[in-house]
């Protein structure tokens, strides 16, 4: 007899179907115990044939699928639904983390990874519902960006979204709003159309359509609540779109960024991860910059909430990174922020860059020598008539580069190191060269840029 007879065996089954069968001849049994120690019943169970037996065991293996179902953890959560999600999760990374390497592999095989487009996404958000939804995250502004190392930022797509708020959310939306983003609740100057929105997201990178496949879109996975509102509403709105069959991947920002440097880097230089991507992020050197903000924040409070801006300066944090390991120089307003120019000598932007520098030297920006000499180094109330007359003969012709790089022709360049830009002049002058020479007797050097940029609005260049 099977030993464990408390048990939901393939014994306890064979119990159960022997007593339904000596009722119906007429036995009485008060209890399982009974039946249990009725002589008969072993000798039936070992008169069976191993196919008989076989479909008692099949009961006793469904019984325990049926049981691991059933286990919850102290939080309720079923254990068998956890264990499939983490395998989901799992078979997901492993995807995104072959694509991400197998594209700059191959890029880099092709002497191509300087003119890789990617795309990159922030979402703010008015509230959270708590629902199990895939869709509780409330929209309220997103923004897309498209870079390539060679070019910076290219492009960019921003909407402020007026999505229609739950009842009862109101309080959350005015804590949450006010605590960031500002943007009101359901403004008026928002987009409604969620489908609308999604078709324009879709139009933005359709010139860079993979084999009839959307982009992936990149975002912050290390910060859950950007990776989880990202993921809801980009679902939200392809839900809304009715003609697109079509949906986005939403992969790692900090995996891009770790693969694009640790396959670019020397073999001498350490190799960086996840944990450093990540701090570095989150130092946010560029937070300061006005210019990389929408129309509505510019003018507005909660600049630094701004996703348009959010995702530059991350773009920004990357180029500070890999660029020049491709020896790419940074190009003010497509590799880092255009007012720049506006600070004393460079000594922001120094701090920016400084800020950055994990590795204990500079061998991961560039900028330009005189930004770093000692005069230069000074604020003007520090300078003395000396400094500033130093100063003032070791100045150069200026050429202001507003939302360009005019290859070959740079006097001054924001790097103190020749130019080995590994891109073709035509790459630029064919669709972004519209570089400004400034007279040199207007300036008396680099370090006037307000002065400089008044003079860009008064001739309107
Ligand atoms: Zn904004």
């Amino acid at each position: 007899m099977p030993s464990n007879r408390n048990k939901q065996n393939a014994f306890y089954y064979f119990m159960l179907d022997w007593r339904k069968q000596e009722e119906k001849k007429g036995c009485v049994f008060n209890n399982m115990k009974e039946v249990q120690s009725d002589p008969k019943l072993n000798q039936a169970w070992r008169n069976l044939t191993s196919n008989e037996k076989l479909i008692y065991k099949e009961k006793e293996r469904n019984c325990k699928l049926k049981q691991n179902l059933n286990k919850k953890t102290n939080l309720g959560e079923s254990v068998d639904e956890l264990l499939q999600i983490q395998i989901r999760e799992k078979d997901f990374h492993n995807r995104m983390k072959e694509y991400i390497s197998s594209i700059i592999k191959e890029a880099k095989r092709n002497n191509s990874v300087y003119t890789l487009k990617f795309y990159v996404i922030h979402v703010n958000y008015y509230c959270m519902y708590n629902c199990e939804s895939p869709y509780n995250y409330s929209p309220a502004e997103i923004a897309l960006v498209e870079f390539s190392l060679g070019k910076g930022v290219m492009r960019s797509y921003q909407k402020i979204i007026n999505s229609e708020i739950k009842k009862g959310y109101a309080y959350e939306v005015n804590i949450h709003s006010n605590s960031s983003h500002q943007i009101p609740r359901e403004p008026d100057f928002g987009e409604k159309n969620y489908g609308q929105i999604f078709k324009e997201i879709c139009q933005f990178v359709r010139s860079n359509k993979e084999n009839e496949r959307l982009p992936p879109l990149f975002t912050l996975f290390n910060v859950e609540q950007i990776k989880n509102s990202v993921m809801s509403v980009i679902n939200l709105l392809a839900n809304f779109d009715q003609e697109c069959n079509d949906n986005f991947d939403v992969y790692s920002f900090e995996e891009l960024f770790v693969n694009l440097y640790n396959n670019l880097k020397a073999e001498s230089d350490n190799a960086i991860d996840e944990v450093i991507v990540s701090l570095q992020i989150k130092k946010d050197p560029f937070n300061y910059k006005t210019s990389l903000c929408c129309d509505f924040h510019k003018i507005g409070c909660g600049g630094n909430f701004c996703s348009k801006s959010i995702v530059q300066r991350w773009i920004f944090v990357l180029f500070s990174y890999v660029c020049s390991l491709l020896k790419i120089n940074l190009i003010p307003g497509y590799h880092m922020p255009i007012e720049n120019l506006d600070f004393n000598d460079g000594q922001e932007l120094n701090r920016s860059f400084a800020a950055l520098n994990i590795f204990g030297d500079t061998r991961n920006y560039r900028l330009p020598s005189n930004w770093n000499s000692n005069n230069t180094t000074k604020s003007p109330s520090e300078r003395t008539y000396r400094d500033e007359e130093v100063r003032k003969s070791q100045s150069k012709p200026l050429i202001i580069y507003q939302g360009s790089f005019k290859h070959g022709s740079t006097k001054h360049s924001i790097s103190s190191h020749e130019q080995s830009y590994p891109l073709s002049v035509e790459d630029f002058q064919s669709d972004r060269s519209v570089g400004i020479h400034i007279p040199e007797n207007k300036f008396s050097s680099i370090g006037r840029g307000v002065t400089l940029k008044r003079y860009i609005q008064k001739n309107n260049l």
